[in-house]
């Protein structure tokens, strides 16, 4: 069965339009774009057309991409410190001269909607709430709720460790109860390891799980997302050869995708 992010996040898009509809003060979102990024341009674009449609006020701030590392700093303070605007992101990735850890650090953790904080990243390791839970795992959480397919006591192979999917995708499914493997370019046997899992969540960005690695029962959530040779827009997983075997799978585009935007949003109300 294809799980659509597509039809599910357009019912939460739709519900956090209804609810800022009945609410007199609505979230600010300020958004920091650095440089001419295309695809980051695509992004920041995406997200500021969606946070208009939902109703909520977002402002676009773009520096050219030799801006003085302390300007942005300084903006991110002004940000911080405005009783108007209630979530920040900054767009990555940054031009090498801006060091990424000093401008994440800079966050306030209220306004982190990102999760990109060591705050809210500490605070989701040692359990205790984060202010804001990352985007793309929290949007595969919800994508699996709607469908209600259970997540305490399987086992969840995470492929990929990067801090904003893979390792914060595997302390959530702990957090559900689920057994978590945890794997990554030095992974030996993936192969096997994926065969054992319950559900597979694989973050990696290049073609990585094959039919002959799938059990039957699993649930597949394919995060990856890039153009192939063809210039075609894939996934991680083989989703021809996967589909006719999983019990559950994610599209590329049309899953996680949607998710991601619907839940950074649900982030940004709660804001
Ligand atoms: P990343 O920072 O590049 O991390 C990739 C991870 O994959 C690394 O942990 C790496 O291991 C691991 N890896 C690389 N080759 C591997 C292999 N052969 N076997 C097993 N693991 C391997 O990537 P990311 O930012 O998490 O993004 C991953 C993909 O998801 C990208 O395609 C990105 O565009 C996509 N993405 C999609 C969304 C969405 O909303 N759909 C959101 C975020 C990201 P090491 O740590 O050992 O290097």
């Amino acid at each position: 069965m294809i799980l659509d992010g597509k039809t599910v996040s357009a019912k939460i898009i739709e519900e956090l339009k209804e609810e800022l509809s009945h609410r007199a003060k609505k979230p600010y979102l300020a958004v920091i774009l650095i440089g001419d990024d295309a695809a980051s341009r695509v992004y920041v674009r995406n997200k500021k057309k969606k946070a208009e449609y939902i109703g909520i006020k977002a402002e676009v701030i773009e520096y050219p991409s030799n801006i003085e590392e302390e300007i942005v700093l300084n903006k991110i303070d002004e940000l911080n410190n405005s009783p108007e605007v209630t979530a920040i992101l900054v767009q990555m990735p940054l031009p090498e001269h801006i060091s990424k850890e000093k401008i994440i650090c800079r966050i306030s953790p209220q306004k982190d909607v990102d999760c990109f904080t060591p705050e809210n990243t500490g605070r989701l390791s040692i359990g205790i709430k984060p202010y804001f839970y990352p985007a793309t795992p929290q949007g595969i959480l919800m994508l699996l709720d709607a469908y209600n397919i259970p997540v305490e006591g399987k086992h969840a192979v995470v492929i990929g460790r990067s801090n904003i999917v893979g390792k914060p995708m595997a302390q959530m499914l702990l957090q559900r109860n689920a057994t978590v493997t945890i794997c990554h370019s030095k992974t030996k046997d993936l192969d096997k390891i994926i065969k054992t899992a319950d559900i597979v969540v694989s973050a990696v960005g290049k073609k990585i799980v094959r039919c002959k690695m799938v059990n039957k029962k699993s649930v597949i959530i394919d995060v990856g997302i890039y153009r192939d040779s063809n210039g075609n827009l894939t996934g991680d997983v083989d989703f021809k050869e996967v589909e006719p075997l999983a019990e559950y799978i994610t599209p590329v585009p049309g899953g996680v995708g949607p998710m991601t935007i619907a839940s950074l949003m649900y982030n940004v109300v709660k804001s």
